[in-house]
């Protein structure tokens, strides 16, 4: 398929005459280029509505969260996000969800990757009582 098509791209470059078609083709590539590297970078969520669009996360949450940065494994696959407080690893908001719904294919719900401590829920949770020990002149 992939070989065709770049044929098919050959056989249309090959005709092309002028310089500011060129740069037209060109044009094109780039926005292609930064399409695909824009999916990539969305890991999991790359051709679907993200969950944070789903269930209109406030942006602070979502930009804090584990499910946004891109992992390729799915927001109900991962301990530590804001769904599953307070021990982010709370899976039953899951099964009810309509994210997991419409993306989930009825897969059996597992924890594939373990976010606990270093960002999202629980990380936020552990920075919030380390904060406010810092405010009452603790350590
Ligand atoms: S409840 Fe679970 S499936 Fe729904 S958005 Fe949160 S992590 Fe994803």
């Amino acid at each position: 398929m992939a070989d065709r098509k770049i044929e098919q791209i050959r056989e249309i470059v090959s005709g092309i005459a002028e310089p500011d078609e060129i740069a037209e083709v060109d044009r094109v590539v780039g926005e292609a280029k930064g399409r695909i590297l824009m999916e990539s970078k969305r890991g999991f969520w790359a051709g679907k509505t993200p969950c944070w669009e789903m269930v209109r996360c406030p942006e602070a949450i979502k930009n804090d969260c584990p499910a946004s940065k891109g992992h390729s494994v799915a927001c109900w696959e991962i301990a530590g996000t804001y769904c599953k407080l307070p021990s982010g690893h709370d899976t039953s908001i899951c099964e009810v969800c309509r994210v997991y719904k419409r993306w989930g294919d009825g897969e059996v719900i597992a924890i594939k990757l373990d976010t606990t401590g270093t960002t999202g829920s629980a990380a936020a949770e552990t920075r919030t009582k380390a904060a406010s020990a810092k405010a009452k002149g603790g350590k």
